[in-house]
């Protein structure tokens, strides 16, 4: 396992990432991806765009992050979108009370589910401390913090406008467009990478808890009653969950099982919950988290989100503590009847029955010369209410009196005078509104993720080595090419020669000619560059043909190829239809003293 203080080092000593606006004295909760950590964060949410949007057939968007007022008034997030916050009266620091209590009291697990009362009250019984000063917080007020960045749109004071707490809105707000794209046939899916903001009461190690970060979602619209996931696709993919019982059990457990068994046995309780837990699982495999640092928990009850009914986490171990790295919640149809309700518009689908039904509709056409000088000013809502009555209880109007009540007062209506009727229509759908499954993954957390399970030590040449097994698919450089020294022309030529070749083959390259060739495979390692070629003397000798020597980072060990056959070969490397052992059954490997040269 690394240790956090050296991956942190190496992170920020090698362009992966670092604290943001150090010139200014640095601001907390906001950092850099620097050249190594950009290109890194871009292949994973290349991979993720490969996965949720092309290959499952959805389609993406990009919405802008600041929204107005209203449309999280809608979403709740205006009332509910709150962190406990309490403050030393000592030294002024910020303290996320929930964090404070599960920190100092091994039993509990979930503070934040206690409420707020509660945890002052915890903060006062343990007469616990302020981190930063060691000054008491008993009696300290704990207050609901909202985590969401406030700014105005336009000039002067302007209209309130948020910094987006998740990317999520901004394809709820757009389902009235984005149903027509998808000619208004469930089930679809929308997609979205893209910054998100919360103002973080104590944002804290490194990427993993910051004020701006970079989510990646996918908004299933489904119809609850006929939608079913392609559940076969996933249905053998094993599984470590760790279910909300097997949480409060005092030998609790994980469960091993597959996402069939999972449904059947409903451990997880929505097939398309387990669906995408499936195909999470795939793809965390694909770029390289290490499955046995890996689980899905459920969150206990007090922990799901306003709108949320079953919800499963993804978490990864990072230093022996388990993170959240993405939320799959069944949202159920809340989003989209709030936005409805606060905007107006349209956000249902028209669901075609099958067959057209026929349907009776009760109605009343009232006799207004006959209510008018019998019930005066009252006449126009007894009317209404007669009309509400005839929906709701038709049989009421077999009798020759109607009663009806309102507001404390009761009328009869002679049914003659209601004009009663049944009339029979036909329907061929019904507007319906969709349900929405949400995977939200944290890019930032699975980068690092990435780093902290590919960050491995070993010996090599009597020295130690670190290096990053990072999957090809996501290392910020695919090859290195070196020319052993840098001052024979015929060595450098051939190598920006290849360096060239394979950018042209869309592989990424980093050309390096300084320093000794240890060094340079070192720095290599180091970064999680997959491949290294270095053209040296002995490939260009004689009248043979050329070749060179590819090393493979993990194992250290080099085979020597024709340059010929560099790019295709490491075309074939890259896409993971040969395997490097299988480069050396064909080659050979070579014995070099080149990493210590
Ligand atoms: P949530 O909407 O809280 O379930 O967040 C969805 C995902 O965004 C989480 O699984 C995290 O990976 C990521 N995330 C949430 N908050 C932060 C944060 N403050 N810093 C970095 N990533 C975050």
């Amino acid at each position: 396992m690394a240790d956090q203080n050296e991956l942190m080092e190496l992170a920020k000593r090698r362009g992966f990432f670092f604290g943001s606006n150090g010139a200014y004295g640095g601001t907390a909760g906001f950092y850099t991806f620097g050249p190594e950590g950009a290109s890194l964060k871009h292949n994973v949410e290349a991979a993720w765009r490969d996965q949720f949007t092309i290959r499952l057939g959805n389609d993406e968007i990009e919405a802008p992050t600041i929204m107005p007022e209203a449309v999280f008034e809608a979403s709740g997030h205006l009332d509910g979108f709150d962190d406990m916050l309490v403050e030393c009266a000592e030294c002024g620091a910020s303290h996320r009370a929930d964090h404070l209590i599960e920190e100092a009291l091994e039993e509990i697990e979930d503070a934040e589910a206690l409420g707020i009362e509660r945890v002052g009250e915890l903060i006062e019984e343990h007469d616990l401390a302020c981190p930063a000063c060691g000054a008491s917080l008993a009696g300290e007020p704990v207050e609901d913090f909202n985590l969401m960045f406030e700014t105005s749109i336009g000039p002067g004071s302007g209209d309130p406008g948020y910094m987006r707490p998740e990317t999520a809105q901004g394809i709820f707000v757009e389902f009235p467009r984005l149903k027509e794209y998808a000619r208004g046939q469930l089930p679809f899916g929308v997609t979205q990478i893209g910054p998100a903001y919360r103002n973080e009461i104590s944002p804290r190690r490194g990427i993993i808890r910051v004020r701006e970060f970079t989510q990646a979602e996918l908004e299933q619209f489904i119809d609850p009653e006929e939608d079913e996931p392609p559940l076969e696709e996933v249905e053998d993919v094993e599984v470590t969950l760790y279910p909300v019982t097997e949480q409060d059990a005092d030998d609790g457990e994980y469960l091993e099982t597959t996402i069939g068994e999972a449904v059947e046995t409903a451990v997880i309780g929505s097939p398309w919950v387990a669906y995408y837990l499936g195909i999470a699982q795939q793809w965390y495999e694909r770029v390289g988290v290490d499955m046995d640092r890996f689980r899905f928990r459920q969150h206990l009850s007090g922990e799901r989100a306003h709108y949320a009914d079953d919800c499963w986490d993804a978490e990864s171990e990072i230093g022996g503590n388990w993170i959240e790295i993405a939320g799959f919640a069944y949202r159920g149809c809340y989003d989209l009847t709030k936005h409805a309700e606060y905007s107006g518009d349209r956000f249902t689908v028209f669901k075609r029955y099958d067959e057209p039904v026929t349907v009776e509709t009760a109605t009343v056409d009232p006799d207004m010369s006959a209510l008018g000088p019998k019930f005066g000013g009252a006449a126009a809502e007894v009317a209404e209410a007669l009309q509400e009555r005839a929906k709701t209880d038709p049989e009421a109007f077999e009798s020759d009196e109607v009663t009806l009540e309102i507001d404390g007062e009761s009328y009869t209506v002679e049914t003659e005078v209601a004009n009663f009727a049944v009339e029979e229509q036909t329907e061929s759908g019904e507007h319906i509104t969709p349900h929405v499954v949400e995977p939200s993954f944290g890019v930032g957390r699975t980068v690092y993720t990435l780093l902290e399970h590919g960050y491995t030590e070993d010996e090599l040449d009597d020295e130690t080595r670190t290096y990053l097994s990072l999957a090809p698919e996501v290392a910020p450089t695919n090859v290195a090419v070196f020319p052993l020294v840098s001052n024979d022309d015929e060595l450098l030529e051939v190598a920006t020669d290849i360096a060239g070749s394979l950018r042209s083959a869309g592989i990424s390259v980093s050309y390096d000619d300084s320093g000794s060739i240890g060094r340079r495979y070192r720095r290599q390692d180091e970064v999680g560059t997959p491949f290294c070629v270095t053209v040296d003397h002995e490939g260009l000798e004689g009248d043979a043909e050329p070749t060179v020597t590819l090393r493979e980072r993990d194992s250290a060990r080099q085979i020597r190829l024709p340059v010929a056959a560099v790019s295709e070969q490491l075309e074939t490397l890259l896409a993971g239809e040969r395997t490097f052992e299988e480069l050396s059954e064909q080659y050979g490997d070579v014995e070099t003293d080149l990493t210590t040269a």
